[in-house]
């Protein structure tokens, strides 16, 4: 089957992202949102980054006009139902994900694929709760969408070969590469990133350093791009922290359990550089580290 109409539920960094690369592919993208506000953000963000390739000389400003004709937004989450593709990205809480599903699913065309973004939600789980598990499947892009290569594609017990390979020729189109993850907790990148961030946490929270010696000894002494801890504001601490209960709850090992300083911030709000704090203080001109 041929995926020319993709929906895309939620429009915060990912979703944006999302809608920005699909768009730019030549899929005509329908984007969802329960806010208002984020809707327009995201059209915003999608503009200003496309911009960005444009300056760049990675695309022509035609391509950019076009691939923004591409995208339509909808308060209205059932308008996606006759998409070919609906990738969901939405907040990290399973609750929100399944009642999502669960609204699509009397709206869908038979031929419909269910995906969803989530960093560590159980695949197989999500499916089962919908008509079609066999045409449901991870689809789990990096952030920042645009910049990042890699696309992680997670099949449920009962994900067949026709969806699989459907989900990889998108991947294909959109120019990124794909590796497949079965679907235990957290799939492979957070599996294994998510407990090096966590473990950073632990270092701030036992006082072995402090933000700036944790993040400058990863990036001069591993050669990371991006302390653990500057990543961690860039993904959001309560999409980490979330990633971090799924590895415990989902693999009972307490070397998954979160730092107590990392639900500290995520209930303080501080969420990192969406909320303009986090590790560090984003107010100003450059981050000052909170700690
Ligand atoms: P975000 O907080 O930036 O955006 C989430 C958006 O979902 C918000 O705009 C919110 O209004 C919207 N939303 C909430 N409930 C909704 C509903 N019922 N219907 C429609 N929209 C709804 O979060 P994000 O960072 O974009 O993460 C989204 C998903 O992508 C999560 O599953 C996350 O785990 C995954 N993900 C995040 C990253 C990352 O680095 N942030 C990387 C890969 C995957």
């Amino acid at each position: 089957m041929g995926i020319e109409r993709i929906g895309v539920v939620g429009a915060g960094q990912m979703g944006n992202g999302i809608a920005h690369v699909c768009a730019l592919a030549g899929y005509d993208v329908l984007m969802t949102d329960i806010s208002e506000d984020a809707l327009s953000a995201a059209i915003k963000t999608v503009g200003k980054n496309l911009d960005r390739q444009v300056s760049k000389g990675l695309i022509e400003a035609a391509d950019k006009d076009e691939a923004l004709r591409r995208i339509d937004t909808t308060l209205t989450l059932t308008d996606l139902g006759p998409t070919d593709l609906i990738i969901e990205a939405a907040t990290e809480r399973e609750a929100v994900k399944q009642a999502i599903f669960e609204d699509l699913v009397p709206h869908l065309t038979p031929d419909t694929i269910l995906t969803s973004n989530t960093s560590s939600i159980s695949i197989t789980r999500l499916a089962s709760r919908t008509d079609r598990p066999e045409k449901f499947m991870g689809f789990h892009f990096m952030n920042p969408v645009p910049i990042m290569q890699l696309v992680e594609l997670i099949r449920g017990i009962a994900t067949d070969a026709d969806t699989f390979d459907a989900c990889k020729d998108v991947v294909d189109r959109l120019g990124k590469t794909s590796a497949t993850a079965e679907d235990f907790p957290a799939f492979i990148v957070n599996r294994i990133l998510m407990p090096m961030i966590n473990e950073a946490v632990y270092a701030l929270y036992e006082g072995v350093g402090n933000v700036e010696s944790i993040d400058t000894s990863l990036k001069l002494g591993a050669n990371h791009p991006m302390g653990p801890l500057e990543l961690a504001d860039f993904i959001g601490l309560d999409t980490c922290l979330a990633i971090m209960n799924v590895l415990h709850d989902g693999l009972a090992d307490t070397k998954y359990r979160p730092c107590p300083l990392l639900t500290k911030y995520v209930e303080a709000g501080w969420l990192g550089r969406k909320t303009k704090r986090g590790f560090y203080d984003y107010r100003g001109e450059t981050p000052v580290p909170t700690r």
